[in-house]
């Protein structure tokens, strides 16, 4: 039986974070590369490749060969050619990070179809097609970790975020569907639904919503990004080899 440490040691593991040049990503991605994992950081666009350059010194520190590449991951050809890059790079994808993600909040009514669509095409149809293109490659190596960041609003909805809770949902559908396919293959997936997390994103938020949200958090703090890459670490780990289609939340009791 392998030692717990060893099990979270990723010597010789690929790993590919979306959206990985702030917030959740960022510390997702640094955490692996603690852990040896080689690295892959992701981008949208030239404007977050300094933001990206700065967590990719900070990841090369402990994984030398770790690199970052540009790909929106609404574009199917981008996703491809980021994957292709991959795998032509380090020979394999072992595990992916589906992170990437926005918020275009409005209530139903009021939601322009740009505010759907955009929120959509990034988290959920994002996801599809970095599970897509990665999968294909893990099946040629019969082994994939894939991990989806859902959030707790998937699962319960919230007052003017009809469109980012629609996507959160269907990540959780898509990750279910993704379990079934290719459990043969020794692929998993899984999706994690954090709760409150300090980053840009949520930053946004009014001082008052904010002290609203830390009222129901039972674990009286807010998440931080680490509480997030420690779970995803577990669910890339050898440790979670036989949980696959589940929802990990992590929340500190705030949807209890
Ligand atoms: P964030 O700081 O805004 O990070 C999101 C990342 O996604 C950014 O690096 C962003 O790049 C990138 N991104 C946006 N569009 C992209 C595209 N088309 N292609 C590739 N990358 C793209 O937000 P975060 O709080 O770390 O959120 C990370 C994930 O956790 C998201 O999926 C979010 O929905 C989820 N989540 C967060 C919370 C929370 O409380 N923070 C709670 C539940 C779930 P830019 O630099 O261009 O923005």
């Amino acid at each position: 039986m392998e030692s717990i440490e060893s099990c979270l040691d990723f010597s010789g593991k690929v790993v590919l974070v979306t959206g990985s040049s702030q917030g959740i990503g960022a510390v997702i991605a640094l955490e692996f590369a603690k852990r040896k994992a080689v690295t892959v950081l992701n981008f949208p666009t030239e404007k977050e490749q300094a933001a990206a350059e700065a967590v990719l010194s900070e990841v090369k520190t402990f994984s030398p060969s770790s690199i970052s590449v540009q790909a929106d991951v609404r574009s199917a050809s981008s996703v491809e050619s980021m994957i292709q890059t991959v795998v032509k790079q380090f020979g394999k994808l072992d595990i992916l990070v589906n992170n990437a993600g926005i918020t275009r909040d409005q209530l139903l009514i009021r939601m322009s179809d740009a505010e759907w669509q955009s929120v959509i095409d990034i988290n959920l149809s994002g996801t599809f097609q970095c599970a897509r293109f990665a999968i294909k490659e893990m099946m040629k190596k019969r082994f994939g970790r894939i991990i989806n960041i859902s959030s707790i609003i998937g699962m319960s909805g919230n007052a003017g975020q009809a469109n980012y809770s629609a996507s959160k949902a269907g990540i959780i559908g898509l990750t279910k569907t993704i379990a079934r396919e290719y459990g043969s293959r020794n692929i998993t997936a899984n999706c994690i639904a954090p709760g409150y997390i300090q980053t840009n994103m949520t930053d946004q938020l009014s001082q008052e919503l904010k002290e609203a949200f830390l009222e129901k958090v039972y674990i009286k703090r807010f998440g931080l990004p680490l509480d997030i890459a420690h779970a995803a670490l577990f669910l890339a780990s050898d440790l979670a080899g036989y949980i696959t289609g589940q929802v990990m939340v992590v929340d500190g009791g705030l949807s209890l």
